[in-house]
Protein backbone atom coordinates (compact mmCIF):
# COMPACT_ATOMS: atom_id res chain seq x y z
CA UNK A 1 0.00 0.00 0.00
CA UNK A 2 1.44 3.61 -0.95
CA UNK A 3 0.31 6.16 1.92
CA UNK A 4 1.21 10.17 1.40
CA UNK A 5 1.78 11.77 4.49
CA UNK A 6 0.49 15.39 4.93
CA UNK A 7 1.72 18.15 7.35
CA UNK A 8 -0.51 21.24 6.77
CA UNK A 9 0.41 24.82 8.32
CA UNK A 10 -1.62 27.47 7.78
CA UNK A 11 0.32 28.28 4.70
CA UNK A 12 2.18 25.81 3.97
CA UNK A 13 1.67 21.52 3.22
CA UNK A 14 4.60 19.40 4.00
CA UNK A 15 4.18 15.67 2.24
CA UNK A 16 5.92 12.37 1.87
CA UNK A 17 4.62 9.30 -0.19
CA UNK A 18 5.61 5.92 0.88
CA UNK A 19 5.76 2.34 0.27
CA UNK A 20 4.74 0.44 2.83
CA UNK A 21 6.19 -2.68 1.50
CA UNK A 22 9.37 -2.32 2.74
CA UNK A 23 8.65 1.30 3.85
CA UNK A 24 10.42 3.18 1.42
CA UNK A 25 10.74 6.61 0.71
CA UNK A 26 9.35 7.21 -2.70
CA UNK A 27 9.04 11.30 -3.04
CA UNK A 28 9.03 14.20 -0.70
CA UNK A 29 8.34 17.80 -0.83
CA UNK A 30 6.94 21.14 0.18
CA UNK A 31 3.96 23.59 -0.62
CA UNK A 32 5.08 27.17 0.41
CA UNK A 33 3.46 30.47 0.63
CA UNK A 34 -0.19 28.72 0.04
CA UNK A 35 -2.84 31.79 -0.27
CA UNK A 36 0.02 34.16 -0.95
CA UNK A 37 1.63 33.06 -4.26
CA UNK A 38 2.84 29.62 -4.09
CA UNK A 39 5.99 27.81 -4.45
CA UNK A 40 6.53 23.67 -4.64
CA UNK A 41 9.61 21.93 -4.31
CA UNK A 42 8.80 18.29 -4.71
CA UNK A 43 11.75 15.74 -4.86
CA UNK A 44 10.86 11.87 -6.51
CA UNK A 45 13.31 9.55 -4.68
CA UNK A 46 13.46 7.68 -8.22
CA UNK A 47 16.01 9.72 -9.50
CA UNK A 48 13.82 11.93 -11.57
CA UNK A 49 14.84 15.74 -11.26
CA UNK A 50 13.48 17.76 -8.28
CA UNK A 51 11.02 20.27 -8.98
CA UNK A 52 10.97 23.83 -7.23
CA UNK A 53 9.33 26.04 -9.19
CA UNK A 54 6.36 28.78 -8.31
CA UNK A 55 3.15 27.07 -8.58
CA UNK A 56 -0.44 29.21 -8.18
CA UNK A 57 -1.78 28.14 -4.81
CA UNK A 58 -4.68 30.53 -3.98
CA UNK A 59 -5.75 27.68 -1.59
CA UNK A 60 -4.88 24.38 0.49
CA UNK A 61 -6.96 22.50 -2.80
CA UNK A 62 -4.77 23.59 -5.57
CA UNK A 63 -2.00 22.89 -3.52
CA UNK A 64 -3.31 19.19 -3.16
CA UNK A 65 -3.60 19.14 -6.81
CA UNK A 66 -0.59 20.19 -7.72
CA UNK A 67 1.65 17.42 -5.31
CA UNK A 68 -0.49 15.15 -7.14
CA UNK A 69 0.32 16.21 -10.26
CA UNK A 70 3.45 16.52 -9.65
CA UNK A 71 3.79 12.43 -7.96
CA UNK A 72 1.89 11.02 -11.50
CA UNK A 73 3.91 13.26 -13.91
CA UNK A 74 5.94 11.61 -16.66
CA UNK A 75 8.68 13.89 -15.70
CA UNK A 76 8.38 14.05 -11.85
CA UNK A 77 6.30 11.20 -10.59
CA UNK A 78 6.60 7.99 -8.52
CA UNK A 79 3.57 6.36 -9.63
CA UNK A 80 1.22 5.81 -12.53
CA UNK A 81 -1.80 7.57 -10.97
CA UNK A 82 -3.67 8.51 -8.31
CA UNK A 83 -5.44 5.19 -7.63
CA UNK A 84 -2.08 3.59 -6.34
CA UNK A 85 -2.35 5.80 -2.92
CA UNK A 86 -4.32 3.80 -0.87
CA UNK A 87 -4.59 5.97 2.00
CA UNK A 88 -3.56 9.49 3.58
CA UNK A 89 -2.52 10.61 6.96
CA UNK A 90 -2.59 13.50 8.62
CA UNK A 91 -0.48 15.21 11.29
CA UNK A 92 -3.24 17.01 13.76
CA UNK A 93 -1.53 18.67 16.34
CA UNK A 94 -4.19 19.15 18.89
CA UNK A 95 -6.58 16.09 19.58
CA UNK A 96 -7.61 16.97 22.98
CA UNK A 97 -8.88 14.19 25.84
CA UNK A 98 -11.43 12.96 22.47
CA UNK A 99 -8.54 11.00 20.76
CA UNK A 100 -5.63 8.99 22.93
CA UNK A 101 -5.27 7.11 19.24
CA UNK A 102 -4.80 7.72 15.68
CA UNK A 103 -8.37 7.44 14.15
CA UNK A 104 -9.61 7.13 10.65
CA UNK A 105 -11.68 10.65 10.11
CA UNK A 106 -15.36 10.62 9.18
CA UNK A 107 -17.49 13.85 9.69
CA UNK A 108 -17.64 13.16 13.48
CA UNK A 109 -14.06 12.88 14.31
CA UNK A 110 -13.22 16.41 11.67
CA UNK A 111 -16.07 17.71 13.97
CA UNK A 112 -14.10 16.71 17.14
CA UNK A 113 -10.98 17.91 15.92
CA UNK A 114 -12.83 21.66 15.27
CA UNK A 115 -14.06 21.35 19.04
CA UNK A 116 -9.95 20.96 19.40
CA UNK A 117 -9.60 24.81 17.90
CA UNK A 118 -9.62 26.92 21.10
CA UNK A 119 -6.78 24.41 22.26
CA UNK A 120 -4.32 25.21 19.30
CA UNK A 121 -6.10 28.22 17.45
CA UNK A 122 -2.97 28.37 14.82
CA UNK A 123 -2.51 24.43 13.96
CA UNK A 124 -5.89 22.77 13.98
CA UNK A 125 -7.56 25.05 11.55
CA UNK A 126 -4.74 24.39 9.29
CA UNK A 127 -4.97 20.95 9.65
CA UNK A 128 -8.77 20.49 8.94
CA UNK A 129 -8.44 22.87 5.78
CA UNK A 130 -5.36 20.02 4.58
CA UNK A 131 -7.98 16.84 4.96
CA UNK A 132 -10.93 18.70 3.73
CA UNK A 133 -8.45 19.91 0.35
CA UNK A 134 -7.66 15.86 0.35
CA UNK A 135 -11.17 15.34 0.10
CA UNK A 136 -12.10 17.76 -2.35
CA UNK A 137 -9.35 16.47 -4.62
CA UNK A 138 -8.98 12.66 -3.89
CA UNK A 139 -12.50 11.97 -3.29
CA UNK A 140 -13.43 8.69 -1.11
CA UNK A 141 -9.33 7.87 -0.59
CA UNK A 142 -9.47 6.63 3.40
CA UNK A 143 -7.95 9.52 5.49
CA UNK A 144 -6.39 9.08 9.00
CA UNK A 145 -5.45 11.60 11.49
CA UNK A 146 -2.46 11.19 13.59
CA UNK A 147 -2.47 13.19 16.59
CA UNK A 148 0.66 14.95 18.75
CA UNK A 149 -1.30 14.74 21.93
CA UNK A 150 -2.57 11.43 21.73
CA UNK A 151 0.53 9.92 23.20
CA UNK A 152 0.35 11.37 26.44
CA UNK A 153 -3.17 10.94 27.43
CA UNK A 154 -1.70 8.16 29.31
CA UNK A 155 -0.35 10.59 31.95
CA UNK A 156 -2.18 9.70 35.17
CA UNK A 157 -4.10 12.75 37.18
CA UNK A 158 -1.07 13.81 39.22
CA UNK A 159 0.95 14.53 36.24
CA UNK A 160 -1.62 16.32 33.52
CA UNK A 161 -3.28 18.41 36.43
CA UNK A 162 -2.31 22.39 37.38
CA UNK A 163 -3.32 23.15 40.88
CA UNK A 164 -5.12 25.60 39.96
CA UNK A 165 -9.13 26.05 40.93
CA UNK A 166 -10.44 22.13 39.25
CA UNK A 167 -13.27 24.32 37.25
CA UNK A 168 -10.46 25.34 34.87
CA UNK A 169 -10.12 21.61 33.86
CA UNK A 170 -13.58 20.39 34.35
CA UNK A 171 -15.19 23.76 32.12
CA UNK A 172 -12.24 24.68 30.13
CA UNK A 173 -9.96 22.02 29.73
CA UNK A 174 -7.14 23.37 31.00
CA UNK A 175 -4.71 20.41 31.72
CA UNK A 176 -1.35 19.23 30.41
CA UNK A 177 -1.28 17.91 26.87
CA UNK A 178 2.00 17.17 25.78
CA UNK A 179 3.02 17.34 22.70
CA UNK A 180 6.01 15.44 19.92
CA UNK A 181 3.81 12.60 20.63
CA UNK A 182 4.70 10.81 17.40
CA UNK A 183 8.25 10.95 17.69
CA UNK A 184 8.46 10.47 21.39
CA UNK A 185 6.46 7.01 20.40
CA UNK A 186 8.80 6.11 17.44
CA UNK A 187 11.53 6.65 19.35
CA UNK A 188 10.79 4.68 22.24
CA UNK A 189 9.73 1.73 20.21
CA UNK A 190 13.05 2.01 17.78
CA UNK A 191 15.02 1.92 21.68
CA UNK A 192 13.04 -1.08 22.88
CA UNK A 193 14.43 -2.72 19.19
CA UNK A 194 18.04 -1.68 20.02
CA UNK A 195 17.99 -2.50 23.75
CA UNK A 196 16.61 -6.01 22.27
CA UNK A 197 13.77 -6.01 25.23
CA UNK A 198 9.76 -5.60 24.51
CA UNK A 199 9.00 -2.10 25.71
CA UNK A 200 6.78 -3.00 28.04
CA UNK A 201 9.40 -3.75 30.23
CA UNK A 202 11.48 -0.66 29.86
CA UNK A 203 11.52 2.77 31.66
CA UNK A 204 13.10 4.89 29.12
CA UNK A 205 13.19 8.87 28.77
CA UNK A 206 13.14 10.65 25.66
CA UNK A 207 14.64 14.14 24.93
CA UNK A 208 13.39 15.50 21.76
CA UNK A 209 15.23 18.27 21.17
CA UNK A 210 15.02 20.71 17.77
CA UNK A 211 13.31 23.85 17.33
CA UNK A 212 10.85 22.95 20.25
CA UNK A 213 11.70 20.69 22.60
CA UNK A 214 10.34 18.33 25.03
CA UNK A 215 11.09 15.72 27.39
CA UNK A 216 9.19 12.56 27.83
CA UNK A 217 8.92 9.97 30.91
CA UNK A 218 7.75 6.48 29.20
CA UNK A 219 7.08 3.58 31.28
CA UNK A 220 6.18 0.32 29.47
CA UNK A 221 5.63 2.22 26.53
CA UNK A 222 3.29 4.64 28.05
CA UNK A 223 3.97 8.47 28.22
CA UNK A 224 3.35 9.20 32.14
CA UNK A 225 4.92 12.38 31.97
CA UNK A 226 5.91 15.19 29.69
CA UNK A 227 7.49 19.11 29.33
CA UNK A 228 5.19 20.41 27.19
CA UNK A 229 1.94 21.52 29.05
CA UNK A 230 -1.20 23.25 27.55
CA UNK A 231 1.10 24.60 25.10
CA UNK A 232 4.05 23.99 23.67
CA UNK A 233 5.48 27.17 25.37
CA UNK A 234 5.94 24.80 29.00
CA UNK A 235 8.90 22.98 29.62
CA UNK A 236 12.35 24.09 28.45
CA UNK A 237 14.15 27.19 27.16
CA UNK A 238 13.94 26.62 23.03
CA UNK A 239 14.86 28.17 20.25
CA UNK A 240 12.53 30.78 20.64
CA UNK A 241 9.70 30.04 23.41
CA UNK A 242 10.89 30.69 26.83
CA UNK A 243 10.11 27.04 28.63
CA UNK A 244 8.65 27.41 32.43
CA UNK A 245 8.79 30.31 34.21
CA UNK A 246 6.79 32.03 37.10
CA UNK A 247 3.73 32.68 35.82
CA UNK A 248 3.96 36.47 37.59
CA UNK A 249 5.98 37.31 35.48
CA UNK A 250 3.30 38.25 33.14
CA UNK A 251 1.95 40.78 35.15
CA UNK A 252 4.67 42.08 36.17
CA UNK A 253 6.31 42.75 32.79
CA UNK A 254 2.51 44.21 31.68
CA UNK A 255 2.65 46.77 34.45
CA UNK A 256 6.05 47.62 33.64
CA UNK A 257 6.15 47.75 30.05
CA UNK A 258 2.91 49.08 28.50
CA UNK A 259 2.22 45.88 26.80
CA UNK A 260 -1.04 43.60 26.64
CA UNK A 261 -1.27 39.95 27.43
CA UNK A 262 -1.13 39.01 23.97
CA UNK A 263 1.91 41.20 22.52
CA UNK A 264 4.04 39.77 26.00
CA UNK A 265 2.82 36.11 25.56
CA UNK A 266 3.84 36.41 21.70
CA UNK A 267 7.24 38.10 23.41
CA UNK A 268 7.31 35.02 25.41
CA UNK A 269 6.85 32.60 22.04
CA UNK A 270 8.82 34.19 19.24
CA UNK A 271 11.76 35.83 20.64
CA UNK A 272 12.69 34.47 24.44
CA UNK A 273 14.35 31.45 25.00
CA UNK A 274 17.93 30.64 23.80
CA UNK A 275 17.10 33.43 21.49
CA UNK A 276 16.25 35.59 23.96
CA UNK A 277 19.04 34.88 26.31
CA UNK A 278 21.66 35.14 23.84
CA UNK A 279 20.78 38.02 21.33
CA UNK A 280 22.11 36.11 18.61
CA UNK A 281 19.89 33.22 17.24
CA UNK A 282 17.44 30.51 18.17
CA UNK A 283 19.78 27.82 16.15
CA UNK A 284 22.11 26.22 18.18
CA UNK A 285 24.85 25.95 15.71
CA UNK A 286 24.97 29.94 15.91
CA UNK A 287 25.68 29.66 19.43
CA UNK A 288 27.95 27.11 19.53
CA UNK A 289 30.02 29.06 17.06
CA UNK A 290 29.05 32.25 19.08
CA UNK A 291 30.35 30.67 22.59
CA UNK A 292 33.44 29.13 21.05
CA UNK A 293 34.38 32.92 19.90
CA UNK A 294 33.68 33.91 23.47
CA UNK A 295 30.59 35.43 23.36
CA UNK A 296 28.96 34.41 27.36
CA UNK A 297 25.79 35.32 26.46
CA UNK A 298 25.48 32.83 24.15
CA UNK A 299 27.43 30.32 26.58
CA UNK A 300 25.38 30.98 29.49
CA UNK A 301 21.70 30.18 26.88
CA UNK A 302 23.73 26.64 25.81
CA UNK A 303 24.38 25.95 29.76
CA UNK A 304 21.01 26.94 30.59
CA UNK A 305 19.48 24.81 27.98
CA UNK A 306 21.48 22.09 29.52
CA UNK A 307 20.76 22.18 32.61
CA UNK A 308 16.90 22.09 32.21
CA UNK A 309 16.87 18.92 30.32
CA UNK A 310 19.06 17.12 32.97
CA UNK A 311 17.00 18.95 35.73
CA UNK A 312 13.63 17.17 33.64
CA UNK A 313 16.05 13.60 33.36
CA UNK A 314 16.72 13.42 36.64
CA UNK A 315 12.52 14.32 37.82
CA UNK A 316 11.57 11.53 35.04
CA UNK A 317 13.95 8.93 36.93
CA UNK A 318 12.31 9.97 40.22
CA UNK A 319 8.71 9.46 38.68
CA UNK A 320 9.35 6.11 37.15
CA UNK A 321 11.85 5.04 40.52
CA UNK A 322 14.41 4.40 37.66
CA UNK A 323 15.45 4.42 33.99
CA UNK A 324 16.86 1.94 31.41
CA UNK A 325 17.51 4.08 28.57
CA UNK A 326 17.77 8.12 27.33
CA UNK A 327 17.24 9.17 23.64
CA UNK A 328 18.34 12.22 22.05
CA UNK A 329 16.61 12.63 18.65
CA UNK A 330 15.28 15.94 16.91
CA UNK A 331 17.76 18.67 14.78
CA UNK A 332 19.72 19.26 18.20
CA UNK A 333 19.41 15.70 19.65
CA UNK A 334 20.52 14.26 17.00
CA UNK A 335 23.47 16.79 15.94
CA UNK A 336 24.73 18.46 18.42
CA UNK A 337 27.03 16.06 20.45
CA UNK A 338 28.71 19.07 22.40
CA UNK A 339 24.87 19.76 24.14
CA UNK A 340 24.19 15.94 24.39
CA UNK A 341 27.27 15.44 25.88
CA UNK A 342 26.61 18.47 28.23
CA UNK A 343 23.78 17.21 29.37
CA UNK A 344 25.20 13.45 30.21
CA UNK A 345 27.76 15.53 32.64
CA UNK A 346 24.98 16.24 34.94
CA UNK A 347 23.63 12.64 34.93
CA UNK A 348 26.94 10.88 36.00
CA UNK A 349 24.95 10.35 39.56
CA UNK A 350 22.89 7.72 37.15
CA UNK A 351 26.01 5.42 36.46
CA UNK A 352 25.72 6.82 32.95
CA UNK A 353 29.00 7.48 30.56
CA UNK A 354 29.01 8.88 27.61
CA UNK A 355 32.06 7.53 24.63
CA UNK A 356 33.32 10.71 22.69
CA UNK A 357 33.91 8.62 19.63
CA UNK A 358 30.63 7.00 19.68
CA UNK A 359 29.33 10.43 20.41
CA UNK A 360 30.49 12.17 17.25
CA UNK A 361 28.29 10.08 14.97
CA UNK A 362 25.71 11.48 13.32
CA UNK A 363 22.51 10.80 11.54
CA UNK A 364 22.25 6.84 12.40
CA UNK A 365 20.68 4.98 15.42
CA UNK A 366 23.45 4.62 17.47
CA UNK A 367 24.55 3.98 21.42
CA UNK A 368 26.64 6.87 22.62
CA UNK A 369 27.40 5.14 26.18
CA UNK A 370 30.10 3.35 26.61
CA UNK A 371 29.84 -0.68 27.60
CA UNK A 372 29.62 0.17 31.32
CA UNK A 373 27.70 2.89 31.73
CA UNK A 374 24.34 1.78 33.63
CA UNK A 375 22.10 3.45 31.66
CA UNK A 376 21.96 3.18 27.54
CA UNK A 377 22.04 6.46 26.38
CA UNK A 378 20.96 6.57 22.60
CA UNK A 379 20.74 8.75 19.51
CA UNK A 380 17.94 7.83 17.16
CA UNK A 381 17.04 10.01 14.13
CA UNK A 382 13.27 10.41 14.55
CA UNK A 383 10.75 9.63 11.67
CA UNK A 384 7.39 11.37 12.57
CA UNK A 385 6.14 10.70 8.98
CA UNK A 386 6.62 6.64 9.06
CA UNK A 387 4.90 6.52 12.20
CA UNK A 388 2.10 8.41 10.73
CA UNK A 389 2.34 6.27 7.34
CA UNK A 390 2.39 2.68 10.03
CA UNK A 391 -0.86 4.21 11.57
CA UNK A 392 -2.55 4.79 8.52
CA UNK A 393 -1.85 1.43 6.73
CA UNK A 394 -2.75 -0.83 10.20
CA UNK A 395 -6.20 1.39 10.62
CA UNK A 396 -6.85 1.22 7.09
CA UNK A 397 -6.44 -2.47 6.95
CA UNK A 398 -8.57 -2.87 10.53
CA UNK A 399 -5.15 -4.44 11.95
P1 LIG B 1 14.19 20.51 14.25
O1 LIG B 1 13.15 21.42 14.84
O2 LIG B 1 14.14 19.13 14.81
O3 LIG B 1 14.24 20.56 12.75
O4 LIG B 1 15.61 21.09 14.73
C1 LIG B 1 16.12 22.29 14.22
C2 LIG B 1 17.23 22.79 15.12
O5 LIG B 1 18.24 21.80 15.24
C3 LIG B 1 17.98 24.01 14.55
O6 LIG B 1 17.34 25.21 14.85
C4 LIG B 1 19.30 23.90 15.28
O7 LIG B 1 19.21 24.59 16.51
C5 LIG B 1 19.47 22.43 15.57
N1 LIG B 1 20.58 21.83 14.78
C6 LIG B 1 20.53 21.30 13.56
N2 LIG B 1 21.75 20.87 13.17
C7 LIG B 1 22.60 21.11 14.21
C8 LIG B 1 23.99 20.90 14.45
N3 LIG B 1 24.77 20.33 13.55
N4 LIG B 1 24.49 21.32 15.63
C9 LIG B 1 23.70 21.90 16.55
N5 LIG B 1 22.39 22.12 16.39
C10 LIG B 1 21.84 21.74 15.23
Amino acid sequence: MKILVINCGSSSLKYQLLDMEGEKLLAKGLCERIGIDGHLTHKPQNGKPTFNEDVAMPTHTEAIAAVLDKLTSAQYGVVDSMSEIGAVGHRVVHGGEKFAASVRIDDAVLSAISECIPLAPLHNPANITGIEACKAVMGDVPQVAVFDTAFHQSMPGKAFMYAIPYEYYTDLKVRRYGFHGTSHRYVAKRAAEMLGKPLEELKLISCHMGNGSSICAIDGGRSVDTSMGFTPIAGLPMGTRCGDIDVSILEYLAANTGKDVKELTNILNKKSGVLGVSGISSDFRDLDNAAQEGNDRAALALEMFCYAVAKTVGGYVAAMNGVDGIIFTAGIGENSADTRAGICEYLGYLGISICSERNAKRGEDTFISTDDSRVRVMVIPTNEELVIARDTRDIVLGK
